[in-house]
């Protein structure tokens, strides 16, 4: 039930206020104190009133902090036992999900869904009405807020952001006015129906930020809806992930870097750091983070670990970061100097059973090639000379994805081409 993400579904499908008040019920009979916050989705409030009627009927105290961005939720955490968000997060419109945070921002463990999952199979043990417990409210994004900017130096530079009528309308404007910026706010009114496009951040969901950062020759931001990712805009195109965490992990000189194992041999082309890979999703990354007492994880979807400040993937602090880098930073100049690759991402939908046969088949195909390295952390990462190839199931969709790099065009395409029709055979 719970995948790298929490649970996530259609809502009123997978998605329901019974599967709510489950782990509600559940949350609640192992964590006393939680604070609990929701996106802008048309069903957040719903699934998160069942969830909280769960906590409160099991004796759990509930703090409620509204809609807000799951990083400012995460932080909150620190101050209870668990922290539970209400988000689909890049997911389109019809979907919700139930996330949970320890208290030092990261997802929990597979392991401690795992204990939820097994009391959510038993008959909840409720408390006596004397014993049910209360719900308070708290104003999580001040103080979100004014972590952010102590940690942070202004810099009053002219900037656009697409907040994709997700949560983090309410933070990420203001905190870029209180660093001094002139700001230009657009789709930055929540609304759960995302009017004016999917809320994933990626380049075909971004043609009217791009566009007001080209008229305007100015840095653009974009968030997916819950703010946990934020990408950026250079001359009215999208600056690629994976160079975004080339400037970050110089800027704060990371030694010790996550990563997963879809992400660019970049990194370890052109930064003086030992690169971790984990499987993908921010949990693994928090979790090897922690072990290895790393500096900088990232995901090459636009998610950003600074762990000096919080585990959770902060989009929100991560724009900060950003601004006050392009102080110091020719960002411009730098990923000039950077090698140029060639990578393609595709993905195939399939249905969840369609999916585990092709995966099964797939291994055995691809272990019967010729490659130099096999990666088995996360589906099947094959490695050759200057390039390498990785096919995957989504760990939030029902997809198989893959990914290709290559030094070459030429060799991308060719790579392409032998997996395409791997992974076609194998779904048929
Ligand atoms: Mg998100």
């Amino acid at each position: 039930m719970f995948g790298s993400s929490g649970v996530r579904g259609i809502v009123g499908k997978e998605m329901n206020p019974r599967l709510a008040l489950k782990i509600g019920e559940a949350c609640g009979q192992i964590y006393g104190n939680v604070v609990i916050g929701n996106d802008p989705r048309t069903s957040s409030i719903m699934i998160k009133n069942a969830v909280i009627s769960g906590l409160l009927a099991c004796g759990a105290e509930v703090t409620d902090v509204g809609m807000v961005a799951t990083p400012t939720l995460a932080y909150a955490s620190r101050d209870y036992d668990i922290g539970i968000m209400i988000t689909a997060s890049h997911n389109p419109a019809e979907y919700n999900g139930i996330k949970i945070f320890n208290k030092d921002g990261s997802g929990i463990s597979l392991k401690d869904a795992k204990k939820i999952e097994e009391l959510i199979k038993k008959e909840p043990k409720y408390v006596a009405w004397n014993e049910i417990g209360n719900v308070e409210q708290r104003d999580a994004i001040k103080e979100h807020l004014e972590a952010i900017l102590n940690d942070v130096e202004g810099n009053g530079i002219e900037i656009a952001i697409d907040c994709a009528n997700g949560a983090t309308s309410t933070i990420t404007p203001y905190l870029l006015r209180k660093m001094g910026c002139k700001v230009i706010a657009i789709n930055s009114n929540p609304d759960g129906f995302f009017p004016a496009h999917p809320p994933e951040p990626v380049d075909e969901n971004l043609q009217q930020i791009k566009e007001i950062c080209k008229v305007r020759n100015i840095i653009g931001i974009a968030h997916d809806c819950d703010g946990d990712r934020m990408v950026t805009i250079l001359k009215g195109k999208l600056i690629e992930n994976e160079k975004l965490m080339v400037l970050f992990a110089k800027y704060i000189d990371a030694k010790k870097i996550v990563v997963p194992v879809d992400t660019s041999m970049l990194l370890d082309e052109v930064l003086d750091a030992e690169i971790y890979r984990t499987r993908v999703g921010d949990i693994f990354i928090s979790e090897k983070l922690k072990e290895i007492n790393g500096d900088f994880g990232a995901e090459p979807s636009g998610t950003w670990i600074f762990p000096s400040f919080s585990y959770c993937p902060d989009g929100i602090y991560a724009v900060a970061k950003f601004i006050e880098m392009l102080k110091e930073i020719d960002i411009e100049k730098e990923i000039e100097k950077m090698p140029k690759y060639n990578m393609i991402r595709k993905s195939f939908k399939a249905s969840r059973e369609k999916i585990e046969e092709a995966m099964e088949k797939m291994g055995k195909e691809i272990k019967s090639m010729e490659y130099e390295r096999l990666i088995e952390i996360d589906g099947y990462r094959i490695e050759f000379e200057d390039s390498w190839a990785l096919v995957r199931k989504s760990g939030t969709e029902p997809k198989i994805r893959l990914t290709i790099e290559a030094k070459d065009r030429e060799k991308v395409d060719e790579i392409l081409q032998k997996m395409e029709s791997v992974v076609k055979r194998c779904l048929e």
